[in-house]
């Protein structure tokens, strides 16, 4: 979060009157990052808060998350998926390359509705993965992308607005703009993997007669403030694309 406000006290002295409107836009882009910054601490508090409640919630039939994940691989004919303990909280996951579905020390062995809701929205990853879901495919192919332009994307940018001040070339802000809009993508097409990959869980978790009524209720609830917070890591990652395309148009010196 500094690195945009040092580049905004930056901007302040670099500041031309014909720039004014642009500066009006990328302060407005900074407060609204500030906005959702805020808005994720409250959606994050509001899910952990909302796990631990559902965590104490039992559900009649008693699987563990594990066993929840093994019956829905096996209802959705996915033979070739491990079901595999994982260290830590919050650390569930899907992986195509070892192929195993992981859950954390919370989900694994627990009986609540929370660990019944995570195992079978991590299931639902290996469902879209056996199924070639094309925004799943997408992400994957996108992660060695993102992995490179994020790390370089604040290098390039910087060194980008050096060059534009001094030379007013341009080119090389706008590749870090594009290294930047990768990342944004690709929080862009997580939102359908991971709302798909509920509504997977959901279905069958109703489906299988798993869970019903009051907590099938309540693992719906759990799952959608997970979502949440990708959809605020969405909204963070394109405010953050428009905040550098703003400033830049606001240095511009023509
Ligand atoms: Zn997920």
């Amino acid at each position: 979060m500094y690195q945009p406000l040092i580049a905004l006290l930056q901007a302040g002295y670099y500041a031309e009157p014909h720039a004014a409107r642009y500066d009006a836009a990328t302060m407005g882009m900074f407060v609204l990052i500030i906005v959702i910054g805020v808005i994720g601490f409250l959606v994050q508090a509001r899910l952990q808060s909302v796990f631990r409640k559902y965590s104490k919630v039992q559900f009649p039939g008693g699987l563990t998350g594990a066993e929840v994940a093994e019956k829905m691989l096996r209802d959705n004919n996915i033979h070739n998926v491990k079901v595999t303990h994982v260290s830590g909280q919050l650390t569930d996951h899907f992986n195509p390359q070892t192929m195993t579905v992981n859950l954390s020390d919370a989900v694994y062995s627990s009986t609540s509705v929370a660990a019944a809701a995570v195992a079978a929205h991590e299931c639902g990853h290996a469902v879209q993965h056996a199924q070639g879901y094309a925004p799943l495919v997408l992400r994957s192919q996108l992660v060695p992308v993102v992995q490179f332009a994020s790390s370089a994307a604040t290098w390039v940018i910087i060194l980008g607005l050096i060059i534009l001040a001094t030379t007013q070339n341009e080119v090389l802000c706008w590749i870090g703009v594009g290294l930047i809009a990768m990342s944004a993508l690709f929080s862009i097409v997580t939102l359908p993997v991971e709302y798909n990959a509920s509504a997977r869980a959901l279905e069958w978790l109703q489906a299988s007669r798993t869970i019903q009524g009051v907590q099938l209720s309540q693992a719906r609830e759990a799952l959608s403030w997970a979502a949440r917070t990708y959809l605020v890591a969405a909204l963070s990652a394109i405010a953050s694309v428009l905040y550098y395309v703003f400033l830049i148009l606001g240095r511009r010196n023509d």
